[in-house]
């Protein structure tokens, strides 16, 4: 597969990895939604277990909607092969479980989701697996934290919820130097405003659940790298441990897909104009925005990101108290965690997200009582702005 013509993201996002020809000519991709695949013969089952010969065998193994998932994920985030997940954690978990084994040691960008950190705290416990967090704001920085059994760099970026940046060429300099391979949670930026596989990483991650879908109905993860390791995770942790997407969930990710750069435009613009807001309300302490030129990471967000995102937080005066209270007062914007939705999303991470993480080392990470996290949606910017701002206008 090539030779195939390449097409840009936008188009890429429709077309890629279909072939309508070989489907009856249906313009969209049919949901195979089987569980196994009928061999000829006794020898062609013999052929394709013995990868004689190609063909479907089992829907863990392989499925033509997944598949087509598949190739389109690995061409818009530019790397040789993808395989989709039935969760962003499923694609995270088997992704660190290829990477290490006893005794091996993690290192981590200040700050992953919570889950991954809860894998990370479990492999430790089971399989004396380490890890350990570093800044990352530097080659040097890096270098110091790296050990001899270190096998995997992992990174977020923006790092949640505080949007602190990770130079990504950077760590993959140091990656190719040391021979770590470097892993990438790619899923607050997508594929449309950030492929880290160009800057240099090696894997990237998804949790397909946000921006890839879209539409808040799916929960889904992606992984994107080199055929070589893709290959071994395909035969290992993602036959073995057995975290697939379903059909029906890859057809929804194929049918989100398709407006990715629409959408994504979208936020990025309502995200600015709501930033804009916040950063001259009264009521409003501090905005973290990649895309404030302020933002100490704006040289980083402009080398890397396309545009500076659909997330934004801020803080508020007061605490845990005041934080509730306005996020109470919302009529449009909805309560709940999650991210990369049609519809603007608010969550207060002390006391959801980030409520197991200790509140001194939650300090350290940049998570005050008052820090409120916005998934600007879809909606009018507008509208989204009058309801903050008669939410806000409670405090003062
Ligand atoms: C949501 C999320 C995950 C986990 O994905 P699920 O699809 O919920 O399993 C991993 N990383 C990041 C950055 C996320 O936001």
């Amino acid at each position: 597969m090539g030779e195939k013509k390449t097409f840009r993201i936008d188009t890429e996002v429709i077309h890629r990895g279909y072939e309508a020809s070989l489907f009856e000519g249906s313009l969209v991709p049919p949901i195979f939604q089987t569980s196994t695949y009928c061999f000829a013969n006794a020898e062609q089952g013999e052929k394709r277990f013995a990868g004689e010969e190609s063909g479907y065998i089992y829907s863990r193994l392989g499925n033509p909607t997944v598949s087509i998932l598949e190739e389109r994920m690995a061409a818009i985030e530019k790397g040789e092969a993808a395989l989709a997940f039935g969760s962003g954690m499923a694609a995270v978990s088997a992704v660190l479980v290829s990477l290490t084994k006893a005794g091996d040691h993690v290192l981590c960008s200040q700050g992953v989701y919570g889950c991954t950190f809860g894998l990370l705290k479990m492999l430790n416990h089971k399989y004396q697996i380490t890890y350990t967090f570093s800044e990352m704001e530097s080659k040097e920085q890096l270098l110091q934290a790296i050990k001899p059994e270190t096998t995997c760099i992992y990174v977020e970026t923006p790092i949640n919820p505080t949007m602190k940046l990770v130079d990504l060429e950077m760590v993959a300099a140091v990656g190719k130097e040391k021979g770590i391979p470097v892993v990438v949670d790619n899923t607050f930026c997508s594929p449309y405003l950030q492929t880290p596989l160009e800057l240099g990483c090696d894997v990237v991650v998804h949790s397909a659940t946000k921006y890839i879908c879209g539409h808040g109905d799916v929960i889904a993860g992606i992984v994107v790298g080199k055929r070589d390791f893709l290959q071994e995770v395909a035969m290992t942790t993602q036959k073995d441990i057995g975290g697939i997407i379903s059909p029906f969930d890859a057809w929804l990710l194929l049918r989100g897909l398709k407006t990715l750069p629409v959408r994504m435009d979208r936020h990025c613009e309502n995200a600015r104009e709501i930033y804009s807001f916040l950063n001259e309300h009264g009521a409003v302490n501090q905005v973290f925005f990649p895309g404030d030129s302020r933002h100490p990471d704006f040289p980083i967000m402009k080398k890397q990101m396309r545009q500076a995102g659909g997330l934004l937080s801020f803080t508020l005066h007061g605490g845990v108290e005041e934080a509730q209270k306005f996020m109470n007062r919302l009529q449009l914007i909805k309560i709940a965690v999650s991210l990369g939705d049609a519809e603007t999303l608010i969550q207060h991470p002390a006391t959801m997200t980030h409520s197991v993480v200790p509140k001194e080392e939650r300090e350290k990470m940049g998570i005050q009582d008052n820090l409120i996290r916005l998934s600007v949606g879809l909606e009018a910017w507008e509208d989204i702005q009058e309801d903050l701002d008669q939410a806000l206008s409670t405090l003062i």
